[in-house]
């Protein structure tokens, strides 16, 4: 078994059918990017940066950043890295933000993410300069946590043109064109503006793990309602087949990559629903890949649609189960 994972190493991520798919990595610390090389990950699909933020008392400046980030790029050889704006708050909530504004009266609904990066834009604008200046030394685009409207992602895009004039005049050389910006589609009322998003942005990233959470009602961290936590919830995946359908007609790239993304019992589903790019924990994407490998996409896509005409949770995984049998 594990010798027969190690051989998929140097084979494709491709449907029996022949349709490529594109595995991400997720990276959670920076020396994580061994592994997503090890496993030859096709890019970065989720650098999450809270790391730089968290069990610590002072907040990383530019220079810091940018020395964190760089290597990354730079160890990517080409390949896309995806760096995601602070997600700090919710369950990742800093010291130094209680000392701020106190402890907040629900985390996961509170200042946390994007908002934070709004209501502090010197912390935002820091964190893009790193990105921009990171972005000079290979293909990088930039992601936004917990988006819920247009107007918050053009607030950031015109945060970011701005940090970028400003560093060209001191002379400092930036990614040239300007990075992508991306949103994650992790609350419902995101995945219901998709259309509108569509048109502001240049990809999606679909988070089920919030999506989950904000669309269930369900704490994902809170052990007594663990057992009602389920990405296959109709209207969990509904939401993303919403959010996949609006950016496949609009033409810009979708991916998912919570949890759901790197588990290979929900590939086929995924996939299923037309998602082509799917971004995971390194130590996933071999059975992911496995997966992959035996399935065919016509009757992957026959069976989601099946799949979507139920109502009930426990037999969309049990359908699932039988389809990811016959692999
Ligand atoms: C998600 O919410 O699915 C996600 C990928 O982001 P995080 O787990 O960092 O909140
Ligand atoms: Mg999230």
């Amino acid at each position: 078994e594990r010798e027969q994972l190690k051989c998929l190493r140097s084979l494709p991520p491709v449907t029996r059918d022949g349709t490529a798919i594109a595995i991400q990595a997720n990276l959670e610390l920076p020396r994580d990017l061994e592994q997503a090389l090890d496993q030859a990950a096709e890019g970065i699909g989720l650098l999450r940066t809270e790391f730089l933020f968290m069990n610590r008392d002072d907040l990383p400046d530019e220079d810091e950043q940018y020395d964190i980030l760089r290597p990354i790029v730079e160890g990517m050889g080409g390949r896309l890295v995806t760096a995601r704006t602070m997600d700090v708050g919710g369950e990742k909530l800093a010291g130094w933000m209680v000392g701020r504004y106190g402890e907040p009266t629900n985390p996961a609904l509170g200042l946390r993410a994007i908002r934070l990066g709004l209501r502090e834009p010197r912390l935002l604008e820091t964190q893009l300069a790193a990105m921009l200046r990171a972005g000079a030394h290979g293909p990088l685009r930039i992601l936004l946590p917990m988006i819920t409207s247009v107007t918050e992602v053009q607030t950031v895009r015109e945060m970011m043109l701005a940090v970028a004039r400003r560093l060209r005049r001191r002379g400092v050389r930036i990614a040239d064109p300007l990075p992508p910006l991306g949103v994650m589609i992790e609350v419902p009322g995101a995945a219901l503006s998709a259309d509108a998003l569509t048109r502001a942005v240049d990809f999606f990233s679909i988070g089920t793990n919030d999506l989950t959470q904000y669309t269930l009602a369900i704490d994902r961290g809170d052990e007594q309602v663990a057992s009602l936590y389920d990405p296959l919830h109709p209207a969990v995946l509904r939401l993303i087949q919403f959010a996949v359908e609006a950016a496949l007609r609009a033409g810009i790239p979708v991916g998912v990559c919570g949890e759901m993304a790197g588990d290979p019992r929900y590939t086929a589903l995924l996939l299923g629903l037309g998602v082509r790019e799917l971004s995971m924990a390194p130590p996933s994407i071999p059975v992911v890949k496995r997966r992959i490998r035996t399935l065919d996409l016509v009757e992957a896509t026959r069976r989601a649609r099946v799949i979507m005409d139920q109502h009930d949770g426990g037999r969309i995984a049990a359908l699932l189960d039988d389809f990811n049998a016959m692999a």
